[in-house]
């Protein structure tokens, strides 16, 4: 893995600079999230970025909305972002095409410590979409797969249309080692698997706390009870980390949209150990 603070810093070297980009491909993965897998190879053959940065992504005439990178950072030429249409731009992104352009600023923010579970059992803890910004952690992880003990997934999701990457998840499971444990709010005649909500995956597993690294991303009320329960089974407050998120419009520290107490979303985080943000975690954005 290269070095993740010069990385950082050389990701903001024009930071305000946005690049077009062509749409090579857009994948549906349930009603109203979508994958969009963009052609960056002409941005000096490849836009690199660290697991958990995200880039401004713009509709020309629309407007610009964060979005995590979802692929794998070894692949560079082309990114992935995996969008929820809730507003404006978002419903923009939804309407284009295969071969449409768009402007791309980035990678910004801080990224997932993959480093510092090195030797160690890492639990990733992921609802709805928040299992994209982890993805590119997985793609990493699996790729060096030696260098951790157990890797768990606990996943959960709305209701099993509302799943993400199933396919890949199972590939993992089956071909990586890594531990996919996967619930839904609500059922269907199809699902055969667990009901109920994210933390009450913790009752299937046994963490040797000392030893795990935790990454939590979802919505605030999921990490807030998954984080109470990594705690109550043991694991440091120092090894586990969460992406926090807020309306952003500047993304490099300027505009003070993103802030959140004392720390800008967009440069801080969006990951911050937990330590950094528990007591912010119920700040409402300005
Ligand atoms: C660091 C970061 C990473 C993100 N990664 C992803 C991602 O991978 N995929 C994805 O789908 N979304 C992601 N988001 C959220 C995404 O930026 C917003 O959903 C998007 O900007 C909404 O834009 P819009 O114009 O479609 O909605 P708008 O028309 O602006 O708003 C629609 C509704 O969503 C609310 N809203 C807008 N932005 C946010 C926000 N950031 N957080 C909470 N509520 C918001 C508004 O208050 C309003 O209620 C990320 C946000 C941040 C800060």
């Amino acid at each position: 893995m290269r070095d993740e603070t010069a990385h950082h810093e050389a990701a903001l070297a024009d930071p305000m600079l946005t690049h077009p980009v062509a749409i090579r491909r857009i994948v549906w993965e349930n009603d109203d999230t979508f994958t969009l897998t963009l052609d960056t190879s002409g941005l000096n053959g490849g836009l690199t970025f660290l697991p958990g940065q995200f880039n401004m992504l713009y509709v020309f005439g629309v407007g610009e909305s964060a979005i995590s990178i979802s692929s794998d950072p070894a692949r560079s030429a082309t990114l992935d972002h995996t969008i929820h249409r809730v507003g404006t731009v978002t419903t923009a992104l939804a309407q284009l095409k295969r071969g449409d352009v768009i402007g791309i600023r980035g990678p910004y923010g801080s990224s997932w410590p993959v480093s510092a579970a090195e030797g160690k059992d890492v639990c990733i803890v992921s609802g709805g979409i928040g299992l994209a910004p982890l993805r590119p952690v997985i793609y990493s992880m699996v790729r060096q797969r030696q260098k951790y003990r157990r890797i768990i997934v606990l996943y959960g999701g709305r209701s099993p249309l509302d799943l993400l990457y199933r396919v890949e998840l199972e590939r993992w499971a089956n071909e990586s080692d890594v531990e996919t444990l996967v619930t839904v709010d609500r059922g269907d005649s199809s699902w055969k698997g667990h009901i109920g909500v994210v933390t009450s995956l913790f009752n299937y597993i046994k963490l040797d706390a000392r030893d795990t690294v935790a990454y939590v991303c979802g919505p605030e009320i999921m990490m807030k009870f998954s984080v109470d329960e990594l705690e109550r089974r043991g694991v440091p407050v120092e090894q586990v980390y969460v992406s926090m998120e807020r309306n952003m419009k500047c993304a490099v520290g300027f505009c003070g949209h993103c802030q959140m107490g004392p720390t800008f979303i967009c440069k801080d985080g969006p990951v911050y150990p937990l330590g950094r943000v528990r007591h912010l975690m119920d700040m409402k954005e300005l």
